[in-house]
């Protein structure tokens, strides 16, 4: 096989609670994460016959994408999940790699992490490497601490500093409607003014995988929480305006993902979602507006 097409799909997380910070800047979390259908696709090729043999210290990775903003050189996390792989199983071929970037960037989507994952899994496959998924999840670490739930996909409890991943039953389905607006949100600043909190939230995250354990769409609803939507909804107030618009037009729960600006609302009714979606795009509040669903792994 010389090319596979991945989908590395988005993540929201249902809670997320900070629990700790450690010595060397990282923190510990607890986060119930689950992927949606909004999906970046990634392309990836051989481009040198097996008789080439490369210099690993600098691979022939090329990175390509539709998206105008993305670097294409090795701060590129797909360059980074290749050039691992690569060294990982002595490959000696180059790569082509195509990002068709879908899920907003810096947006608490994870989308960066799920592109490594798809690298790291599709690579795995078309060079017939023999890696577990254990394993890639080990690598996964090494390029962020959202890569190994990526590569675990579906509803999962992660904790550590996201990469002690407890799998949960499938959650029920719903309607997911997501709105990011148009700012950056530097994920550093939002866990600095976390620190610095007296007052800090922490979401029933055990409730929360209680809840999806019963398949409870509505307990779900009512437990959403995020210990860093606070200090962003702070700084940016549309989060909290968009939040009010989703919950305003019969969202069962709406909450803002990762450190943000992403929020997102869980409706049972597809209309309902349409009009909070015409609501936010005509009062202007969102760069990016999808309906989508949760995108569950086969039981
Ligand atoms: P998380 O939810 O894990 O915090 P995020 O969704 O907030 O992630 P990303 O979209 O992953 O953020 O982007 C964060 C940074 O990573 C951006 O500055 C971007 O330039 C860089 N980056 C590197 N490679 C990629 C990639 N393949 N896709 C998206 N961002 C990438």
């Amino acid at each position: 096989m010389d090319r596979i097409v991945m989908h590395a799909p988005a993540k929201i997380n249902l809670s997320l609670d900070v629990t700790g910070r450690r010595d060397n800047g990282y923190h510990d979390v607890r986060m119930v994460m689950q992927q949606i259908g909004l999906s970046d696709e990634i392309i990836i090729e051989k481009t040198e016959n097996s008789s080439f043999k490369q210099d690993i210290e600098k691979p022939c990775i090329i990175v390509e994408t539709n998206s105008m903003t993305l670097p294409v050189n090795e701060d590129n996390l797909v360059f980074k999940a290749a050039h691992l792989i690569m060294k990982e199983c002595s490959i000696g071929t180059g790569i082509h790699i195509f990002i068709d970037k879908k899920i907003p960037i810096a947006a608490g989507m994870a989308g960066g992490s799920t592109d490594a994952a798809a690298v790291l899994k599709g690579m795995n496959r078309i060079f017939d490497c023999g890696l577990t998924d254990e394993r890639l999840r080990e690598l996964g670490v090494k390029i962020g601490a959202d890569v190994p739930y990526c590569i675990m996909g579906g509803t999962v409890l992660a904790e550590g500093i996201g990469e002690v991943l407890t799998p949960l039953p499938n959650m029920p389905g719903c309607i997911i409607l997501i709105a990011k607006p148009g700012i950056s949100v530097s994920t550093g600043y939002v866990y600095t003014e976390y620190d610095s909190l007296k007052d800090k939230k922490h979401p029933d995250v055990d409730g929360m995988t209680a809840a999806i354990k019963e398949g409870d769409i509505q307990k779900i609803s009512k437990l959403l929480g995020n210990s860093l939507e606070g200090v962003t909804q702070e700084k940016y107030p549309v989060i909290k305006i968009i939040k009010g618009i989703m919950l305003g037009n019969g969202a069962m729960g709406a909450l803002m993902s990762g450190s943000g600006p992403t929020v997102f609302g869980l409706y049972d009714d597809n209309t309902k979602a349409d009009e909070a979606a015409r609501m936010i795009m005509a009062e202007e509040l969102a760069q990016d507006v999808f309906i989508t669903e949760p995108y569950n792994k086969e039981e």
